[in-house]
């Protein structure tokens, strides 16, 4: 087997004309111990797939795929490339549900990382060692579905969430990982505490807070750049069984934002998001089915006369102690809001349905062809103090009036507070900053429309000075990225050469090379 791997090896090295190129993926690839050789593929299924990500906007061909069996085979991989003379580039690979080729590594080794998934997630809940509460250890390449249902085994469940299941730990502790429940507990990444880390030295480091704590702010948001996440130790709450989801709708974006951010400063309330609906982004798209058809029709009616419909979107949750008294609760919490009359809805969902909720459109979607399409997407952080000229110049002067937009369109604030400025993540420099999501998707070969209406929403906020920062990022330029930084630029350089000097990791971000 190892001889076949260095026979395919050397025969694709040949192929390569340029000298620098080959020496991307060296011959000691083929050296490895019989382990690791048999764990990486050539093929050009493995190759394929491994240089396609959710976007489908961009390609990036690694020269192999390794399918590692433990995180030896990792240690081994990454210090095969520091040691080399040669070092080539590694990607860790959760889903690649990146959109713009960040889990890609051109000419380089695309690791993937569920292959290390084994049955049974979370064996099991303890008590946090450090402090209160409970938590559970989970693997990098873990997806959060699994990991949720491995926690309500033991009556538990994470705190942070992502709107969708379906992506990796690893994955979205690069970026972040947030969602509706960010106001309250913030956003994944500051819901860990303890990781296992393979550096771009290969070291296998465990780090916390407490130990080893410049590589563990450094990974939480780091967009893949340190290490490679292997374990995270993540934070769990007591798991209800329920939940009441409320949705209101607003056609006055002012009142809308006003009660959002009213909401996010009570206590009371498990998850606060909203959404936009217009023409094309129909009341009931991928996210989840809400409304009956009779509801629909009433919503339609509005969005003739409003052209662009706000969604408030609230859940509390509750189980056996509360159940009667919750929709007393609910009652009292959004006492006060300035939601158009009539136009509340109501559902009483489990509490794993909730959370899935993504899940149930995507297969739908899938059934229909319609999930494995391009989806120029742009997700921004736009600050408070700027969200109603955002509104105005973006919702209602481009989107609404180009109607090219078709898929949902998220906008819901987030405390700061509640993020840890010692980690990479970027995030604008006010208390109460918005999370926009422009999620779109388009057909097969029609998707530059959208990528020149996102180039005409980032130009309006350049003009307009509106500080906004991009979430799961792409840039260009040195430039771009340094201004995404801000002061963490340095710092973000810094560990950058501490931790992976050689530039090995996760090139497919574009922020140390242009692979
Ligand atoms: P990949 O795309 O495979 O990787 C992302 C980056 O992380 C790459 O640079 C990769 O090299 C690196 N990486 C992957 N694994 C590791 C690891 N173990 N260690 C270190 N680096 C690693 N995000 C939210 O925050 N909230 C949401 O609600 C949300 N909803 C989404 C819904 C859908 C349908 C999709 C497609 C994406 C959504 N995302 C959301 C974005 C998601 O967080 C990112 O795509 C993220 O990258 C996770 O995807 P992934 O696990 O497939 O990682």
């Amino acid at each position: 087997i190892v001889l076949f791997i260095i026979g395919r090896l050397m025969s694709f090295i040949r192929k390569l004309n340029c000298p620098w190129t080959s020496s991307l993926l060296p011959p000691e690839l083929g050296s490895l111990d019989v382990a690791i050789a048999k764990r990486a593929r050539f093929d050009g299924d493995a190759i394929e797939s491994a240089s396609r990500d959710f976007g489908k906007l961009f390609q990036a061909k690694p020269s192999a795929v390794l399918y590692p069996s433990s995180v030896n085979d990792i240690v081994s991989l990454v210090k095969l490339s520091y040691d080399s003379p040669f070092p080539f580039t590694i990607a860790a690979r959760g889903r690649g549900h990146s959109v713009r080729g960040q889990a890609m590594a051109q000419n380089g080794v695309v690791v993937e990382m569920t292959s290390l998934k084994k049955n049974g997630s979370v064996s099991r809940v303890f008590q946090n060692p450090n402090g209160l509460g409970f938590c559970a250890d989970v693997g990098g390449e873990e997806l959060w579905i699994d990991v949720l249902m491995g926690s309500l085994e033991h009556g538990f469940a994470p705190a942070s969430w992502t709107d969708y299941l379906y992506l990796t730990v690893g994955g979205t502790l690069s970026n972040a990982g947030i969602s509706g429940q960010s106001f309250l507990h913030g956003p994944q990444i500051t819901n860990v505490f303890e990781m296992d880390v393979v550096t771009g030295k290969g070291e296998f480091v465990t780090c916390s807070k407490h130990t080893n704590s410049n590589l563990f702010y450094a990974v939480l948001g780091g967009l893949g750049q340190f290490g490679i996440i292997t374990r995270a130790r993540i934070a769990l709450d007591k798991a209800p069984n329920r939940v009441k989801w409320v949705r209101m709708l607003y056609h006055d974006f002012l009142t809308f934002t006003r009660d959002q951010e009213h909401l996010i400063s009570i206590n009371g309330l498990d998850y606060v998001e909203g959404s936009l609906i217009m023409d094309k982004s129909t009341p009931n798209n991928w996210r989840s089915s809400f409304f009956s058809p009779c509801d629909q029709s009433k919503i339609a009616s509005l969005i003739t006369k409003h052209g662009i419909i706000y969604c408030l979107e609230v859940v509390k949750y509750y189980g056996d102690l509360t159940v009667n008294t919750v929709d007393e609760e609910v009652g009292r919490l959004i006492e006060g809001l300035s939601f158009l009359p009539g136009f509340i809805f109501k559902k009483d969902d489990s509490f794993v349905d909730f959370l899935n909720r993504v899940r149930s459109g995507e297969l739908k979607l899938q059934a229909k062809g319609l999930w494995d399409v391009p989806h120029p997407w742009l997700n921004l952080f736009v600050p408070k103090s700027r969200i109603m000229d955002f509104n105005e110049g973006v919702f209602v002067n481009i989107l609404h009036k180009q109607n090219i937009a078709s898929g949902p369109i998220l906008v819901y604030p987030m405390n700061r507070n509640k993020w840890d400025d010692r980690m990479s993540a970027a995030v604008p420099d006010e208390e109460i900053f918005y999370s926009v999501g422009l999620l779109l998707s388009s057909e097969e070969n029609d998707w530059k429309a959208l990528e020149n209406q996102n180039k005409e929403i980032l130009g309006f906020c350049a003009k307009a000075g509106i500080k906004v920062k991009q979430y799961l990022p792409h840039y260009r330029t040195k430039e771009d990225w340094m201004n995404h930084f801000g002061s963490k630029w340095e710092i973000f350089q810094e560990r950058k050469i501490q931790f992976d000097p050689k530039m090995i990791l996760s090139p497919g971000q574009r922020i140390f090379s242009s692979v």
